[in-house]
């Protein structure tokens, strides 16, 4: 009697849950798109400065959490932008100067860590990164690049050239070639018109010139503002989609200006400190700007995940008198802000490493465990594939076969033996020339050659 009377109470019980389950299943939207805001420099002490300069902040106001997030890189307490930049892009810890490689294997000669960009471009979904710094500025390299060094300017804009994605955009990067940049398939776009006036389905590289546009305080009408960059950018992924888009938006100007209002590293102040605040705050202004708009395409959308944080945090800004002053011209260790709109994807007041960002992004999204983060083997992109398209092909076989009789150069930071010598015997010859073209033809493996290199490093 007892058990058949238990038994009547669990079947009661999940009358009751049944029709709940569903509901609750039904609460929780599938979350297609990510949209990873980073202030580069932004402590949380400068949302107080912003707010101390009558600027009416929408991003903490209206996040759904504020966390922070602990942002030292694999070698230093604090972090470059680099190092950071790879942590929020990859999921892994690096060291300083290092554009998307792990930190025991900087020159990425076994494997890379892949940024959570690159895996949703590999899903089919539309991709994008955005800058108010060069294109090839550290943040935006960590989301399209994997290079040893943030200086590898070269390196970083041939691989974002290759990388496929839907739209790169920041300032000019110096010599920037145009025609190069359209040869391999893209709309160079250098105005707020020709910017504003792009398709959809396009594919676009933004060179901006000027410096004015960078601010709010002076702005320019014939350069975009990040927030017009942002509107435009999630325009352009979002339309038509069902795949859902990644994309990263940088507020480079807020390290940018932080750092100048020091006239030294050791704190001392520059002569025109007020202005230079001033500065700082504005560019607060015009990320907080894009933040408001990607925070209300979210609200409005009810797919996306909106995360706003920052790499690190510039200029040691601390209450002084009663005023946020900066007492550094230098980046510190202080945690991080995070918010989010949207979905929840950190507590309230929850603290955790930067890395661990993009994988609760993968994990809101529904990626599956293994797909992020994620490394790929060098052999594949890396050996034979000397132009950086993503494919061994005739091309590379030519490339290489140019460079073994001298009528070409590797480029001032390619690393010869990692990108043509894929016998390794030392020199590059007509011999992996032809390693090239067979493999660009199916009758070689690139993992073959990787082979080689193992054990010729083994003896
Ligand atoms: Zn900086």
């Amino acid at each position: 009697m007892r058990c058949k009377k238990g038994l009547g109470l669990l079947l009661a019980l999940l009358l009751l849950l049944l029709p709940v389950m569903p509901a609750f299943a039904d609460s929780q939207p599938e979350i297609r798109n990510i949209i990873l805001l980073i202030g580069d420099g932004m402590g949380p002490n400068h949302l107080t400065l912003a707010r101390e300069h009558g600027v009416d902040l929408f991003m903490d106001k209206n996040a759904n959490a504020y966390g922070f997030s602990r942002t030292r890189s694999a070698d230093h307490e604090v972090t470059d932008s680099a190092a950071g930049g790879t942590a929020l892009a990859c999921g892994v810890r690096t060291l300083n100067r290092a554009i998307g490689t792990y930190q025991n294997d900087p020159a990425g000669l076994i494997a890379l860590p892949v940024s959570i960009a690159e895996v949703a471009k590999a899903r089919g979904m539309r991709t994008g990164v955005v800058t108010t710094d060069l294109t090839s500025g550290a943040t935006p390299s960590c989301f399209s690049a994997h290079t040893r060094d943030r200086d590898n300017e070269a390196q970083i804009t041939a691989q974002q050239l290759a990388s496929g994605y839907d739209l790169i955009w920041g300032n000019e990067v110096d010599k920037t070639d145009r025609a190069a940049v359209e040869a391999a398939g893209w709309t160079c776009v250098s105005t707020r018109q020709e910017m504003e006036a792009l398709p959809v389905g396009s594919r676009s590289f933004g060179q901006f010139t000027g410096d004015t546009w960078r601010t709010t305080l002076d702005p320019d009408g014939d350069v975009p503002m990040l927030a017009g960059m942002t509107e435009k950018a999630i325009a352009l992924l979002s339309t038509n989609n069902t795949k859902g888009f990644f994309l990263m938006v940088e507020g480079a100007h807020i390290d940018k200006m932080s750092h100048k209002t020091q006239k030294n590293e050791d704190g001392t102040k520059d002569p025109n400190y007020p202005s230079k605040v001033e500065r700082a705050v504005d560019a607060m202004r015009g990320f907080d700007n894009a933040v408001r708009i990607a925070a209300e395409f979210a609200a409005k959308d009810g797919h996306t995940v909106v995360l706003v944080t920052a790499d690190h945090e510039t200029g040691d800004l601390r209450p002084e008198n009663g005023v946020m002053t900066y007492h550094s011209g230098s980046h510190t260790g202080v945690n991080v802000p995070v918010l989010v709109f949207g979905p929840k994807v950190i507590e309230d007041g929850e603290v955790l490493d930067n890395k661990e960002i993009p994988a609760r992004l993968a994990a809101v999204c529904g990626w599956d465990k293994n797909a992020f983060p994620a490394a790929r083997t060098v052999s594949d992109v890396l050996f034979g594939d000397v132009d950086f398209d993503g494919s061994v092909s005739a091309g590379d076989a030519r490339l290489t076969l140019r460079r073994s009789v001298g009528l070409e150069d590797y480029g001032e930071e390619t690393l010869p033996f990692l990108v043509s010598d894929v016998d390794f015997d030392g020199i590059v010859t007509a011999g992996d020339a032809r390693a090239v073209l067979r493999a660009s033809v199916g009758l070689e493996e690139p993992s073959v050659w990787r082979a080689g290199y193992f054990a010729r490093t083994a003896g």
